[in-house]
């Protein structure tokens, strides 16, 4: 089996997997994935999410109270996304990271899943505060400390 260490956001590789149907080409992250031992993740996406899909932002905490359901992912509406953004966090932790023996994480910022120390503050006024999204604070839990935020 190839061996990989490293799983990529895949919206930074440009594939159109953000809420509004776009991704978003970072050269750093590309320049690593191109060296071959990177898997690009989208949790949103494998865990049953379309595109487009309403934006969701994280009320009342952020990843690690998702987790301990001490906060929700919710959108604008108030509808609750928090189970799906769990699961696709553990579809990936579970499924891709372990299985890989997977070492570092370079993931996007802001992101409800993928932001790793700033996300969007849960009150959808485009103000950031510090955090981490779903996918980012189940890595950190699991001992996958070595992540880099684009
Ligand atoms: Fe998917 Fe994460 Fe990119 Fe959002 S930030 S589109 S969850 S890879």
């Amino acid at each position: 089996m190839e061996k990989f260490d490293t799983i990529i956001s895949a919206c930074l590789l440009g594939i159109p997997c953000r809420y509004n149907h776009k991704g978003e080409c970072n050269k750093k992250a590309l320049d690593e994935y191109l060296k071959g031992k990177s898997i690009a993740v989208c949790p949103e996406i494998i865990s049953g999410q379309k595109t487009p899909r309403p934006a969701c932002e994280i009320v009342g905490g952020d990843g690690f109270g998702v987790l301990n359901g001490q906060a929700k992912v919710l959108d604008k509406t108030g509808n609750d996304y928090s189970k799906q953004f769990i699961r696709g966090a553990e579809i990936i932790l579970n499924e891709i990271a372990k299985k890989h023996s997977i070492k570092k994480a370079i993931l996007k910022s802001n992101s409800p899943s993928c932001g790793c120390g700033t996300i969007y503050s849960g009150k959808f006024n485009g103000k950031k505060v510090k955090g981490h999204g779903v996918l980012s604070a189940l890595l950190k839990e699991n001992g996958i400390n070595d992540i880099k935020e684009l």
